[in-house]
């Protein structure tokens, strides 16, 4: 193939407000409606990486871009810095021949920690800067939901809001900075704690093992829970705020459900690049789940409409999305033509692993019990030790649960940060009484 066009139309994405070194350019070619290509631009975006993106959408583009007409081009394509092309690559694969893919370089850690999201990496710069030898396992980006938020503006110390991508990658270096090591693209998947060690099995078929653990494996994306979720899924239907997305929505009608901050973020962000953006909010009030910063500045901005006491009760399209049916509290039924949905209505907890765990107490929704939670009916034929669990220990000695994924968390990157500072003093005392 040929060197990429890189031409006029090419749009370049460059994060708002870059880590120092934003990384060299990668070159993405592709349909815009194509579910590979979103999963490409989603995971570069929230990686802070700058790249290009480019629309193939006929023969011409795809000779001018890729050298072969477009039966024969196997989308999405990317060019690597390098100038090398990769067909089909999905994140995983991408992240890889990126060199971003490191191996572990020790057998046995002080501390394992699951997830990259604020609490994760907070924990991995407390135990790293203290001279804990530590592992950050992480199955996506670095950033977790924070990735996805275009502005956070009530962390301290950001006067002008910082985006949740860039606010991740500054902690990823000063993580790695300490010496922390960050394992990228795979997950934790079962774990099992004997001779003072825990074993955990990788998706990617290793075993990491360590002295002490610390859950940060945060929530994902609830779904809608309506037919053809899966059928409209990249092809208009999209989880999350659309950082990646945005610029496509240039001049098109689009909606996002939800009422909370992350949906607020996701209009604000949206209302850039689209003509209008209707937010659909389930509740009578946006004002219930939303700050007053953002419930004023959507007030303010005219081509947003909010709409609330309305569910989305269909999606409609013949291949992709077209509209979708509105209901309102009284059940009437309106047609909202949309080209594209963003769904931000809140997160299930990252525990389905701890199913097969029963020492591992959970609440109904699946969020790790921890500290005072645990009482001592729960502990029993559980808990091993004469004293209770630490304040954000689980059930098991030596694991700790922090930010979104334990119950009664506050769901803020802020608290998600104090957590992880926390929780490695906790495990200094866990390894002091179990050597
Ligand atoms: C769009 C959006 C906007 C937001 N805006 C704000 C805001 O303005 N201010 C604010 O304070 N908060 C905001 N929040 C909330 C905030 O981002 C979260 O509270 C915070 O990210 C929680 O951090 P966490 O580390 O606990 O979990 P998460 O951020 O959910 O991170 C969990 C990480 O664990 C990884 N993981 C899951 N399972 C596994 C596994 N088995 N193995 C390995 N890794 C795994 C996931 O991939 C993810 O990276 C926003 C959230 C969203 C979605």
């Amino acid at each position: 193939m040929p060197e990429g066009s890189g031409g006029e139309d090419d749009r370049v994405v460059t994060p708002s407000a870059g880590p120092p070194d934003a990384g060299p350019l990668v070159r993405v070619y592709g349909r815009t409606l194509d579910p590979a290509g979103h999963m490409l631009r989603d995971f570069l975006s929230r990686t802070v990486a700058q790249y290009t993106w480019t629309e193939v959408a006929s023969d011409q583009d795809s000779i001018a871009a890729l050298g072969v007409p477009l039966r024969e081009a196997r989308l999405p394509v990317v060019q690597l810095p390098g100038g090398e092309f990769l067909e089909e690559p999905d994140p995983s694969t991408l992240a890889r021949r990126l060199g971003w893919v490191l191996e572990p370089s020790v057998e046995v850690y002080d501390l394992s920690i699951y997830g990259a999201g604020p609490a994760g990496l907070s924990a991995a710069v407390y135990a790293a800067s203290e001279g804990l030898r530590v592992a950050v396992i992480e199955r996506d980006a670095v950033g977790g939901q924070a990735s996805w938020s275009s502005l956070i503006e009530n962390y301290l110390g950001f006067p002008e809001g910082i985006s949740g991508a860039a606010l991740a990658e500054r902690a990823r270096q000063q993580a790695v900075k300490f010496g922390a090591e960050l394992l990228q693209m795979r997950a934790g998947e079962h774990g099992l704690f004997a001779n003072k060690l825990l074993r955990v099995d990788l998706s990617d078929g290793s075993v990491m093992t360590s002295r002490s653990n610390i859950c940060a494996t945060g929530v994902r994306w609830r779904r809608l829970g309506i037919a053809d979720e899966e059928h409209f899924f990249g092809v208009g239907l999209f989880y999350g705020s659309g950082l990646g997305e945005a610029p496509q929505c240039a001049g098109e009608d689009i909606a996002v459900v939800g009422g909370a901050n992350s949906a607020g973020q996701a209009a604000m962000n949206l209302s850039e690049h689209a003509r209008k953006v209707t937010l659909l909010v389930r509740g009578p009030e946006l004002s219930d789940r939303m700050s007053a910063y953002l419930v004023d500045r959507i007030a303010a901005t005219a081509n947003i409409e909010v709409r609330t006491g309305t569910v989305v009760s269909a999606l409609v399209g013949e291949g992709r999305l077209e509209s979708v049916m509105a209901r309102s509290a009284d059940g009437a039924e309106t047609r909202l033509p949309v080209s594209r949905v963003f769904v931000c209505i809140g997160g299930e907890a990252n525990t389905e692993w701890a199913a097969a765990n029963a020492d591992l107490v959970r609440d109904e929704d699946g969020f790790f019990l921890t500290g005072n939670d645990l009482s001592p009916e729960l502990l029993d034929g559980v808990w091993p030790l004469e004293r209770r669990p630490f304040d954000l220990e689980t059930s098991t000695p030596g694991f700790f649960a922090i930010g979104d994924v334990r119950r009664g968390s506050i769901k803020r990157v802020a608290s998600a940060v104090g957590e992880g500072a926390l929780a490695v003093s906790l495990v200094h005392r866990f390894l002091a009484e179990s050597r």
